[in-house]
């Protein structure tokens, strides 16, 4: 089963509880528009290697398109597909006025230069180019892009349409980004975290904490969990883990990995692996990096007491339903890492109105929309007497098949 069905599945469920027929399912399901390009890019020795590429725009009943733009080896027609729809039912709970979409380019970022990676976006971005707009679709960063990979989607945009940038969110903050953009996915997950925390009576202060994955998501979950007193454990990157029982000094981490040295073998710390890590005794496991790592296989193996879902789609429906059965609570993706596109919809507001906020104003009102969004879950998961993933996706379909009525589609 590819990325897309096993989030169908989750969709399914949701389309049964509120009784949706079969042709509403399908508009609500299938992506509304799909564009696959090819991406010539010449190489530094001369050569022209042709990547593919891809921009799917799965909803727009609730506004324009918006969501990441991916540069992974695994980043398929189907992986982009999936993203785009958790996308729909992301900004549907978070309650902000953007449909889903998703992007990406199939590669592997770190075998090519900075000029390739420039070359290769810019082409990107123009094979695409006429998908997007401020009011119709706005990329942003996802996992292998980042603030300067956007200031290049804005340039190769703007070389076509004149200076626009509202087109991608997650820029620089010199050329239109937004303060606080960056630490908004983790910041986001660290208040669901204590939200459910307190909910579920547990205490965050000292709790154990692992997290898979210290790019943009993980490394901020991890410096905001442990700014607010819990204890990070176990950290990891692509190459391995970390580990230390008494917790790791997560801002001296964060220096080790900046002077190039990825996470491992950071002083006072034990290697683990990437499988090993997940399986860690701890309070908290915060998957932070790809999609299915935890699965029918290492689901009965999983000792925290909450897995906070960082990464987009991390549980696979197999490994969900395990988690579930051992009363394991997972917090799930479209409530979990949105603060990620509601910082990026005060960075798209910011442009449209050519006015800066500043951190407290984006770190307060990030607040508001994510406890409010949880509040929505949490009234759903005792209402309804469902699981989190369950109750999110009443909430994000249920808003999404209302918006799509009251226009007229169904
Ligand atoms: P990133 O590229 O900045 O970081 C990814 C991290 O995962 C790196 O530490 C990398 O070394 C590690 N990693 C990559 N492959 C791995 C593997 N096979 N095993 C273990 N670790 C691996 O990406 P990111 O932007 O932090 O995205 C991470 C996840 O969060 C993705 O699922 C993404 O869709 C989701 N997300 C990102 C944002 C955003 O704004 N960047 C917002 C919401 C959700």
């Amino acid at each position: 089963m590819n990325a897309f069905d096993e989030v169908n599945q989750f969709f399914d469920r949701a389309a049964d509880r509120l009784g949706l027929d079969d042709g509403t399912r399908d508009l609500l399901k299938k992506p509304w528009r799909e564009l696959t390009v090819s991406v010539p890019v010449r190489m530094d020795d001369g050569s022209i290697e042709v990547f593919n590429g891809y921009r799917i725009q799965h909803n727009a009943a609730r506004g324009p398109y918006k969501g990441g733009t991916r540069f992974h080896p695994a980043a398929d027609v189907n992986e982009v597909r999936a993203l785009a729809s958790l996308m729909t039912w992301k900004t549907a709970v978070v309650d902000i006025p953007f449909g889903g979409a998703k992007g990406g380019i199939q590669c592997d970022p770190r075998t090519l230069s900075e000029t390739e990676r420039n070359r290769m976006t810019r082409r990107y971005t123009t094979n695409i180019h006429h998908l997007l707009g401020v009011n119709r679709d706005i990329p942003a960063p996802d996992m292998g892009t980042d603030s300067q990979t956007m200031a290049w989607m804005m340039d190769a945009y703007g070389a076509i349409a004149g200076y626009t940038p509202g087109i991608v969110t997650g820029k620089p903050i010199e050329i239109g980004g937004s303060v606080g953009r960056d630490a908004a996915p983790g910041r986001g997950a660290v208040y669901v975290m204590g939200e459910a925390a307190r909910d579920m009576g547990l205490t965050v202060d000292g709790a154990r904490v692992v997290v898979q994955g210290f790019g943009q998501v993980g490394s901020w979950v991890a410096r905001i969990a442990h700014e607010m007193g819990c204890k990070v454990v176990a950290v990891s990157g692509i190459e391995g883990g970390i580990y230390n029982p008494n917790g790791l000094d997560i801002p001296k981490v964060v220096e080790h990995l900046q002077e190039g040295n990825g996470v491992v073998g950071f002083p006072g710390s034990d290697a683990v692996s990437n499988t090993d890590l997940l399986e860690l005794d701890c309070d908290v496991l915060v998957p932070a990096a790809i999609e299915s790592v935890i699965h029918q296989g290492n689901a009965p193996r999983i000792r925290a007491a909450v897995v906070v879902e960082a990464a987009n789609h991390p549980v696979t429906p197999e490994g969900d339903a395990i988690l579930n059965d051992r009363g394991i609570h997972v917090l799930p993706d479209i409530l979990v890492n949105a603060g990620g596109v509601v910082g990026s919809y005060f960075e798209w507001t910011q442009n449209l109105y050519q006015h800066k906020w500043d951190e407290d104003e984006v770190s307060e009102e990030l607040h508001k929309i994510m406890s409010s969004a949880y509040r929505d879950v949490w009234e759903i998961v005792q209402r309804e007497q469902v699981t989190f993933r369950e109750a999110a996706f009443l909430l994000g379909v249920g808003r999404v098949h209302h918006a799509a009525k009251l226009r007229g589609f169904v």
